[in-house]
């Protein structure tokens, strides 16, 4: 068999396998950093190097966003959970009730003492 490209340059024996003639150490022609080709069956395969280095990436990359998804939830669940169980909170600082009296009377603790006499000005007069 011949192969327009032979140029020793372009060809590498490595301890790289073809995926179809699994062979190791035949003769490669390296298309690209990612791309080799074998020149004894003409199949094109991501070298092993370049596979695991991908691999890693990916699973580490995969673990990140499993581990900010993992602490989103938590946060997500906290957040409902707070809700359900106290379906009163506050309108100014936010601080869950679980009856809406209590909100009432937590909600006076946010009106100053002058604004709290007009108020009650209001109601008795
Ligand atoms: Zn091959
Ligand atoms: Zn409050």
């Amino acid at each position: 068999m011949e192969y327009s490209i032979t140029n020793k340059r372009d060809k590498e024996n490595t301890s790289e396998k073809c995926p179809r003639c699994l062979f190791v150490g035949r003769s490669f022609l390296i298309l690209s950093e990612v791309l080799w080709a074998c020149l004894d069956c003409g199949t094109t395969f991501v070298p092993k190097k370049v596979r695991t280095e991908l691999r890693n990436m990916i699973h580490k990359k995969a673990d990140e966003i499993k581990k900010e998804a993992n602490s989103q939830a938590e946060e997500l669940k906290k957040t409902e959970t707070l809700l359900e169980e106290s379906p009163f909170p506050c309108e100014i600082c936010g601080k869950p009730f679980q009856r809406e009296l209590y909100r009432i009377n937590h909600m006076k603790s946010h009106i100053p003492k002058v604004a709290k006499m007009e108020v009650m000005n209001a109601y008795t007069g």
